[in-house]
């Protein structure tokens, strides 16, 4: 297992097809379709990388991030933004609430699984930064 990541996604071929992606991998993904629901696997199973929507029901992602950010118990899992819209606000939002990269849709193998390496470098062996 090369690592824990949490998708969250409310859209349900997104959500798949993220899964599929980080199976090619052979990261354990972990999933929420909301922000709530996001938070709370998060502070739960502690994910080395979250991959985060931003248009979800109720608490969006932007919000969502800046709870994970404004928490001891999650502030340090990075977070990724995968966004429908390549809007310059809400990347600078989402950069100000304290999300470490913004992608845009559509969903690309390649940016994804190369994403994962990134955050995820010295995270292998399970062990996580304090
Ligand atoms: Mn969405």
């Amino acid at each position: 297992m090369a690592g824990r990541i949490l998708v969250v996604e409310d859209n349900e071929v997104n959500r798949v097809l993220l899964e599929d992606i980080l199976a090619l991998g052979d990261y354990e993904v972990l999933k929420a379709v909301d922000g709530e629901e996001g938070i709370r696997l998060a502070r739960e199973r502690q994910p080395h990388l979250i991959f985060m929507d931003i248009q979800l029901p109720g608490l969006d992602g932007i919000s969502a991030t800046r709870v994970l950010k404004s928490d001891p118990m999650t502030r340090h899992i990075p977070v990724v933004a995968i966004s429908s819209y390549a809007y310059e606000r809400e990347k600078e939002l989402f950069l100000a609430a304290g999300g470490d990269a913004y992608l845009t849709k559509p969903i690309d193998v390649d940016v994804i699984l190369q994403t994962a390496v990134r955050f995820l470098k010295g995270e292998a062996s399970g062990g996580r930064k304090a």
